[in-house]
This record gives C-alpha cells, sequence and structure tokens, in this order.
C-alpha cells in the first residue's frame, strides 16, 4: 500500500493532497521520509490573519514540517507556503491545517510527542524520538495550554490543597485538586504558597463557583487556612489525615537527628542511624529487616521510640466516627504528649490543639474525603518533578504538573492515532 494511502487515512486535509515520497539517505542512521504536499488546484488560499480564503500572491520557498516517525524513521512534510493577498489585512502567509504558526513540528507530531512525555520522561521521549528535550517541551506546553483553554470547572464541591517543595525545599508550589467523586484531577497549580497564591486560584473559580464548595481539606499552613475562611467560608474545612500525619512524622524524625547526635556526643553506637524508615513507616508497610531493626529499637529506651509510641497511639483518632469522642482523644492525646520532654511533638500537640475545630470537621465530612486521594496526588507531584529534573523555573514544573495530574481535554483526532 502506497504511503499516500495510508495518510490520507489518517491524516487528511480537505483542500492538499500528498504528493511524491522520497527517503531520503543521512550519513548516520536510518533515512529520513520526506512527503510533498500540494494544494488542490482549484483551491484558495485562507488567510492567516482573518481565517478567510483569499486571492494568492506568491509562493514562499519549500519549508520541511515533521510528522510522526514512521518504522524508526523521521518523516517531513514539504510544502511551499501560499501568501495570500487579503483584501482586509493585506499581504499575509497562508494558514495550513497541520501546523500553526512558525512551528517546524506539525499538530500531530506535537500531539504525539505530548502524550509519550506523559508516560516516558521528557529526556526519554526526546531520545527515543531524535527530536531535543525543548522539542519536546514545546509540545507538551502546547498541549497543556489547549487544555487549559478548553478545559471547563464544572460543580466543582471538594477541594484539595497541597503544597509541594521544589529545587532542594528552597521554593514552593502551591497545588489545588478536584476531589470529586469520579472526578478527582489537578485544577490548579501556582508558585509560593503566600495568601496571594491561595487567592488567585479562588479569583480563577470566581466568587458564585466558590461559594458552591462544600468540603475543603488542606494541611495547617496559617496563609492557606486564612483565605479558605475568607473565600469559601461555608465549605465545611477539613485537615486531613495525610497532612496531620506528616506533621507527626516530620517531628519524629527531628526527634530522632537531635538524639542521634546526642548520642554520638555521649559516645554511644549509633543504633539510630538507619532506623529512620522503620520509625516512620506504618506497621503494614515495613520491611522484615525493618521490623527486627524496630524491636532492637524498642529495647533502647530512647526519646525517639517514645515519639514513635505516641505517633501509633494517635492512629486510633482516625478509627472514631463521632466528632465527640474522637475530641476526648484528641484532647487526652494533647495532654499526655505535652506532659513528655519530647519538644518538637509537643509542637505538634499545640498546634493540634489550635485547631480542634478543623481537625474533628474530619468526622463531620465522614465518608465524603478519602485519606489516600490527596497523599496519593502528593506522591505523583513528587515524582514528576523528580522525573523532570533539571527544571529552572516554576513555569515549566507547572507545565509537567497540569500534563501529568489535570487530565486535561484533548483534541478528538489524537486518539485515532495511536
Ligand atoms: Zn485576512
Amino acid at each position: 500500500m502506497p504511503l499516500q494511502t495510508i495518510l490520507n487515512r489518517v491524516e487528511k486535509y480537505k483542500s492538499f493532497v500528498y504528493g511524491r515520497v522520497r527517503l531520503v539517505a543521512q550519513r548516520t542512521g536510518p533515512p529520513e521520509i520526506e512527503v510533498e504536499l500540494r494544494a488542490r488546484a482549484n483551491g484558495r488560499a485562507t488567510c492567516s490573519g482573518c481565517g478567510r480564503k483569499g486571492p494568492g500572491y506568491d509562493r514562499l520557498p519549500v519549508r520541511r514540517f515533521e510528522f510522526v516517525p514512521l518504522w524508526g524513521m523521521a518523516v517531513f512534510f514539504l510544502y511551499a507556503l501560499r501568501r495570500v493577498n487579503c483584501p482586509r489585512c493585506g499581504v499575509t502567509v497562508e494558514a495550513v491545517p497541520w501546523c500553526q504558526g512558525k512551528q517546524q513540528h506539525t499538530r500531530t507530531y506535537q500531539w504525539f510527542l505530548a502524550q509519550w512525555a506523559r508516560r516516558l520522561s521528557w529526556q526519554e521521549t526526546a531520545r527515543i524520538f531524535r527530536t531535543s528535550w525543548q522539542s519536546v517541551f514545546q509540545a507538551v506546553k502546547h498541549a497543556v495550554l489547549w487544555g487549559l483553554v478548553h478545559d471547563v470547572w464544572h460543580n466543582v464541591q471538594t477541594l484539595g490543597v497541597d503544597e509541594i517543595a521544589w529545587r532542594k525545599g528552597h521554593s514552593y508550589l502551591t497545588l489545588v485538586y478536584q476531589l470529586d467523586e469520579g472526578r478527582k484531577r489537578l485544577l490548579w497549580v501556582g508558585p509560593d504558597r503566600e495568601t496571594k497564591t491561595l487567592e488567585k486560584f479562588f479569583r480563577l473559580l470566581g466568587a458564585a463557583s466558590s461559594q458552591q464548595v462544600r468540603f475543603v481539606c488542606s494541611d495547617m499552613w496559617q496563609a492557606y487556612l486564612t483565605v479558605i475562611a475568607e473565600r469559601a467560608s461555608q465549605a465545611v474545612h477539613v485537615l486531613d489525615r495525610f497532612h496531620v500525619m506528616r506533621l507527626i512524622n516530620q517531628a519524629i524524625d527531628e526527634v530522632r537527628r537531635a538524639e542521634v547526635k546526642q548520642l554520638e556526643r555521649d559516645g554511644y553506637e549509633p543504633v539510630l542511624k538507619h532506623a529512620r524508615w522503620c520509625l516512620l513507616k506504618r506497621k503494614e508497610n515495613r520491611t522484615a529487616g525493618q521490623t527486627v531493626k524496630l524491636r532492637e529499637l524498642l529495647q533502647y529506651n530512647l526519646q525517639s521510640v517514645k515519639a514513635y509510641l505516641q505517633r501509633e497511639d494517635f492512629q486510633q483518632f482516625w478509627e472514631y466516627h463521632s466528632p465527640t469522642w474522637a475530641g476526648k482523644f484528641l484532647d487526652a492525646w494533647c495532654r499526655r504528649v505535652l506532659r513528655t520532654n519530647l519538644e518538637p511533638l509537643k509542637k505538634v500537640a499545640r498546634t493540634l490543639r489550635t485547631h480542634r475545630a478543623l481537625l474533628l470537621n474530619w468526622f463531620v465530612a465522614d465518608g465524603q474525603l478519602s485519606a489516600g486521594t490527596v497523599e496519593g496526588f502528593n506522591n505523583k507531584a513528587k515524582l514528576t518533578l523528580r522525573k523532570a529534573y533539571g527544571f529552572k523555573s516554576p513555569e515549566i514544573a507547572q507545565i509537567a504538573l497540569y500534563h501529568t495530574l489535570s487530565n486535561l481535554p484533548e483534541p478528538k483526532f489524537t486518539h485515532e492515532f495511536w
């Protein structure tokens, strides 16, 4: 079957026809395929200024537009763009359906690269399809912008607000998720975690839609608490399980690190050196080796172990259904912790006390929020940023996050090709 027939099946342009196909040998690597395109004899060119047909003016030199590679060979369309003598816009270059503006890649190839860049890292995508990192980035950016323009925020009832550190913790990004049943995705990413960051999101959502939000979950970062209370005052604001446990884990780690130093100073063997994971992991996630280590640790009367036991005790909190009983448990736990000398954990207890009402909202929203959702997104977001190692600007990081987590709309034709 001639290549033109295949192209007419998958990539047909009404006013253009495929002409000759050539294999062009390369100095190194496989040959390239060149496919000529020409306008139908009676077809008039479309003005790129106003989108209307106009009389021809002249032709520009032949240009190459890269298409999806076939059998490992790069494919190029060859076409000499016409210029249009448009009565409204003057002399303009014609608009062609396979390519936008001055792009070197056809639209189809851009969507193709963007889709692969969701499964592989951008670097790998560039390597496999013999193109540059920059081209892959442009393709992803194009897909994200298209998606954002065509995306509709409809009936958003449950929001999750999360922050993520990047570039070794020097900067933060704020992420807002939609967590509705059957519609869980990243809605918005913004640089920093200031009051004005989250305000920007609520401005985009609009006052009317903000008033329809029923649940918001977030961590205890004050800027978030303030903005949520202002912009979505009717929503049940929940401090969710993932964020609370993360706070406790950070405290345990702080206790452990201080204790490692202390033990070293006092000349004791560093029993805690490699104990980080067995202290932080939950029982069911621990490996056999880590369980042995923990048993060994529990024989010492260590601060870290005490902190760990308090955390295990706190897990019970999430088992409650009644806010009243959960509240009683919380008060008792905080009292116990405040009597210890575990400073980082005491700080957590004081924070939890301050935000008691928001914590108990977890039980008010019983069953409406799943503990794992924000955590799952947080892991995926971290992985995305890790895979995209080398991102210099927050803009690139934001594009990568939208691309993997937002489930943005795509034009229909992209599903037909692969
Ligand atoms: Zn025009």
